[in-house]
């Protein structure tokens, strides 16, 4: 069976697919399948999450059900709407649709508020007036059974009373929380007597001032789960420990629909963090422009590089998902990347250090012009015009006086092929005052038009180049990975310093003074394109009509490509 390019979970295997499939022929849930994808709006989304949203709306796809996208916003410390807007982009943005499920945990405070009125009539929960270091410290250890907080056995009436005041914002924060009663001895840890409530006095970005009390992710969300009748409730590895809580829960108190929660292992990429606390850090202390720098994991940061979301979706479609959670090579994710803008993008010129090249057997006032392949890859993108004239730009690079043996490029005396156009000789190099070499003097071979010679001779090298007076300035942003450590926050544990000690300083070069072709004067911000021989780039939305300025997705050097050829 083939699967559609959007599945996250490819031909790696998937034990989700098979554990719904198993559920959907038992009849469980009445053969339904509910998922939802549960971000909290406290940051930006980032590759890792990638994982989760396509698993969620890949399985309710195939199984024919829905996914809901729900806010998971019961921290009123650390949201803010605008991440709600982001999230709703990204999302879309991978080709994910909620349709009219799209929800808030905020929109279920008055019945979550019931549900922990329940849990207190049934002596399943009581008001506990411990500080939280006191809490911790009952709390125990994995060898060591917690101690029962001295107010464990709190009638159930004054616990009601007492969450009731709480609830009326009679107390300070911190002063008091609610707790489920369960087993401080359990060897599960969030089993003993878990947090459910706590005051927090800060205003909630959809509900404001109107409750002085919040419920822990822990109690909230296995009950919006059941509000909703999500029927496979997919978190990652790091909730197995939690998912005693979440069935406890969804058995003691009067739900609607009984969720199951089936975790699966976390995505990580190398070169860089991942979690939004640590990616907001970047962002607050400015070693980043923003959530959206295209150095970012961040799926806008990743957007706005030029990294198209086809290959966010086939990148995880070739990882499958497996049991354990994954440090996934960058170059794994710039194969896919690669792979799919060599489909879909134009091939542009474009010189990014540009040398002048005087063609002294051209004449001043004429102008040619040559045809171009827009994309050999795809015939139908046709071809395009390039102007060409006695001036020219070339990459300097691509030039040497006094080349070493494998260099096959431009020096003196030597011929090479200018793509689509001619054959051209140089003859000589004008220097400046100080030594630097600002022009070439070259000859062409004007039977050569179009880039071959009709002897058929033989060049080393064929390169880009666009014409001077036609060219259009541009400013173009190269990027390599933001941290030079493989993994940051493990060897900055390792070594007890600082993450921000392992960020690349070469992670940006700015180039002002690139030329490209006449063609993409006024670039649409958001345009994939490959520029010849250098890689490929997206138009940055810095752009304005007149200023193209490009981001370098990927250089056309494929790693992962060569690692997987050699076996
Ligand atoms: P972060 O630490 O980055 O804030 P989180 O898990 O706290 O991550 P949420 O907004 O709560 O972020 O995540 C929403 C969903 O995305 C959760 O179900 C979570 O399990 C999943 N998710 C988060 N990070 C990853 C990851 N690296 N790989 C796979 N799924 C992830
Ligand atoms: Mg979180």
């Amino acid at each position: 069976m083939t699967r559609p390019s959007s599945d996250p979970t490819g031909d790696a295997g998937n034990f989700v697919r098979e554990r719904i499939a198993d559920d959907v022929a038992a009849g469980r849930h009445g053969g339904r399948v509910v998922t939802r994808f549960p971000p909290e709006p406290n940051g930006y989304l980032h590759i890792g999450h990638s994982r989760a949203i396509l698993l969620n709306f890949e399985m309710a796809r195939e199984f024919g059900g829905r996914c809901h996208l729900r806010f998971d916003d019961t921290n009123p410390a650390a949201e803010e709407s605008r991440f709600v807007e982001a999230i709703l982009a990204d999302v879309r943005w991978l080709g994910c649709d909620w349709g009219e499920h799209l929800y808030y945990t905020s929109d279920y405070f008055e019945p979550l508020y019931g549900y922990a009125e329940e849990l207190i009539g049934k002596g399943l929960a009581y008001v506990c007036d411990l500080s939280s270091e006191q809490i911790r410290e009952h709390q125990g250890t994995l060898t060591e059974p917690g101690r029962p907080s001295p107010f464990r056995e709190r009638p159930i009436a004054e616990n009601l009373e007492l969450f009731r005041n709480m609830r009326a914002g009679a107390y300070a924060p911190g002063a008091r929380v609610l707790r489920a009663k369960i087993d401080m001895a359990s060897s599960v840890l969030p089993m003993r007597d878990p947090i459910l409530y706590r005051i927090v006095a800060q205003p909630h970005h959809r509900t404001g001032d109107a409750w002085p009390i919040y419920p822990m992710y822990d109690f909230a969300h296995p009950l919006s789960d059941a509000i909703e009748g999500i029927t496979h409730s997919l978190c990652t590895l790091e909730f197995q420990d939690h998912r005693p809580l979440y069935d406890w829960l969804i058995e003691h108190c009067s739900v609607p629909h009984r969720p199951e929660q089936t975790e699966f292992p976390r995505l990580n990429l190398s070169h860089t963090v991942m979690s939004k606390r640590w990616l907001r850090r970047l962002v607050d202390e400015g070693h980043v422009s923003g959530w959206d720098d295209p150095r970012m994991p961040t799926l806008s940061g990743l957007r706005r590089r030029g990294v198209p979301a086809a290959a966010i979706r086939n990148f995880n479609a070739a990882l499958g998902l497996t049991r354990r959670n994954l440090t996934v090579e960058l170059a794994r994710l710039e194969h896919a990347i690669r792979e799919e803008l060599n489909r879909s993008a134009p091939r542009r010129m474009a010189v990014l250090r540009p040398l002048r090249v005087v063609i002294e057997n051209f004449p001043e006032d004429e102008t040619l012009e040559f045809d171009a392949v827009n994309n050999p890859e795809d015939p139908a993108a046709g071809t395009r015009k390039l102007p060409f004239s006695r001036v020219l730009y070339i990459e300097r690079d691509d030039f040497l006086e006094d080349p070493p043996k494998k260099f096959y490029r431009l020096a003196p005396g030597r011929e090479v092929r200018l793509r689509y156009a001619c054959l051209l000789r140089c003859e000589s190099v004008v220097k400046d005052a100080s030594g630097e070499i600002v022009e070439l003097r070259c000859t062409w071979d004007p039977e050569s038009r179009g880039g071959n010679a009709p002897d058929g001779r033989k060049v080393g090298a064929t390169l880009h180049w666009v014409s001077a007076v036609h060219a259009h300035p541009a400013e173009v942003r190269l990027y390599e990975t933001l941290f030079s450590a493989e993994d940051p926050m493990r060897q900055a544990a390792a070594e007890g310093r600082e993450q921000s000690d392992y960020l690349n300083p070469a992670s940006l070069t700015v180039l002002h003074d690139c030329r490209v072709e006449p063609s993409l004067a006024d670039v649409v911000a958001g345009t994939a394109l490959q520029f010849e021989r250098l890689g490929y780039f997206a138009a940055d939305p810095d752009t304005k009509p007149g200023t193209p300025i490009f981001n370098r997705t990927v250089t056309l050097r494929d790693e992962w490509a060569k690692l997987q050829r050699r076996g």
